[in-house]
């Protein structure tokens, strides 16, 4: 009955690790979730409110445009202008998007032909390559190292791959590994993509989410990455609206175009009430994502510091709202997984979940109030390393 499409297809990460936390539930074993990446704050009450007004004029029950409303888009191209300090034309180089779940899983769609190599992060999110297979391409690895930063090596690819690469994914801040890229990074990006005549998606879904002063570059302030690059951007993280599904495309006019047309095709588009709730979130004062970076900074230090404690090394990061940690000798990620569920109850996304090049390391998410994780932390101490 099913295609082979599917039928090849693992079931979604999160999915899986659903299960195995249910069971634990089941069993009456009070969980502490630090697995899915979704904020548990609710979204800022000035946005919520903007929702509802805008339910309320019937203006927006009818069919969105489908390049998205307007002001929506002119809104971002502001709000690109004063967080990134680019450049967009928001009639011709923006584009909504119903999260950019979506957009990364229909992108690859607009500039694959069957059989041609997209470059996907690895460990990384796991759409970037099932919405290559579902556009008939192949997806390539690209390992993300910790000795590199987990950046990818680029001269490591071989060159009949590069030949048959057409598109990339990049995600800086990255998940699950957190690290993030300098300009410099980008600029040999940009280099790499010209040479090799590749598009290059840059997922940017975590940029606002940093601490300690770091303020993350956009891939397009670089020169000539315009040309060749399309930037996703999710309200998701940023404003505590994973349930909404809103985010933005922004690049190329010709890139948006291609990408515009395969949406065109398959959406009719955001409901505009949540198009002009994304305007207050943008338009807004901005003291709300502040504040949310604030309480993960402490969450941060609480979490990092516990797993000091029981022998796990990791450095703070300056982005995101994961840690990723290298699990103790002696375990790989899915068998710390369970230890950790099993003796302690706590849930936290094995790496090798990400692909093979995330096995040995384990991710946890930030996302419980910080006498929870204290919790954590102080049920994770009857376990030493
Ligand atoms: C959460 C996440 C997304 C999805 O964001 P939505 O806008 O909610 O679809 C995309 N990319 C990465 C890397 C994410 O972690």
């Amino acid at each position: 009955m099913y295609s082979e499409r599917i039928k090849t297809l693992k079931p979604y990460l999160f999915a899986s690790i659903d299960e195995s936390k249910q069971a634990m539930i089941d069993k009456g074993v009070d969980i502490i979730d630090l697995g899915v990446g979704d904020p548990d704050k609710p979204t800022p009450k000035h946005i919520v409110d903007a929702l509802c007004e805008a339910a309320r004029d019937p203006a927006t029950h009818r069919y969105p445009s489908y390049s998205g409303l307007l002001p929506f888009r002119q809104a971002a191209a502001k709000w690109c202008k004063d967080t990134k300090n680019i450049d967009v034309n928001p009639k011709t180089q923006v584009l909504s998007m119903i999260g950019s779940k979506e957009g990364v899983a229909h992108v690859p769609l607009a500039f694959i032909n069957p059989g041609d190599v997209v470059l996907c992060p690895n460990p990384g999110y796991p759409v970037y390559s099932i919405g290559t297979k579902f556009a008939e391409g192949v997806p390539y690895d690209m390992p993300l190292r910790e000795e590199n930063g987990f950046l990818p090596d680029y001269e490591a690819i071989p060159k009949d791959v590069l030949k048959k690469a057409k598109l990339m994914f990049l995600n800086y801040p990255n998940n699950p590994t957190a690290a993030v890229a300098d300009k410099k990074f980008f600029e040999e990006t940009v280099e790499f993509a010209k040479e090799n005549g590749i598009v290059v998606i840059h997922d940017n879904a975590y940029c606002e989410m940093v601490y300690d002063g770091y303020k993350s570059p956009s891939f397009l302030e670089i020169d000539g990455a315009m040309d060749l690059g399309i930037e996703l951007y999710s309200m998701s993280k940023t404003y505590n609206m994973t349930g909404w599904r809103l985010g933005f495309a922004v690049g190329g006019a010709d890139l948006i175009a291609g990408f515009g047309k395969v949406k065109s095709n398959i959406d009719s588009g955001v409901f505009d009430a949540v198009q002009r709730a994304g305007i207050a979130a943008l338009s807004g004062s901005q003291d709300c994502v502040e504040d949310m970076n604030k309480i993960y900074t402490k969450r941060r230090d609480v979490l990092v510091k516990g797993l000091k404690s029981i022998g796990i090394d990791v450095n703070p990061p300056k982005a995101t709202f994961y840690i990723w940690a290298k699990v103790p000798s002696g375990y790989d990620s899915m068998g710390f997984a369970k230890v950790l569920l099993e003796e302690t109850g706590i849930v936290a996304t094995p790496g090798n979940g990400f692909g093979d090049y995330g096995e040995g390391y384990i991710r946890f998410a930030l996302t419980k109030e910080v006498d929870i994780i204290e919790k954590a932390v102080q049920r994770m101490d009857k376990l030493k390393f």
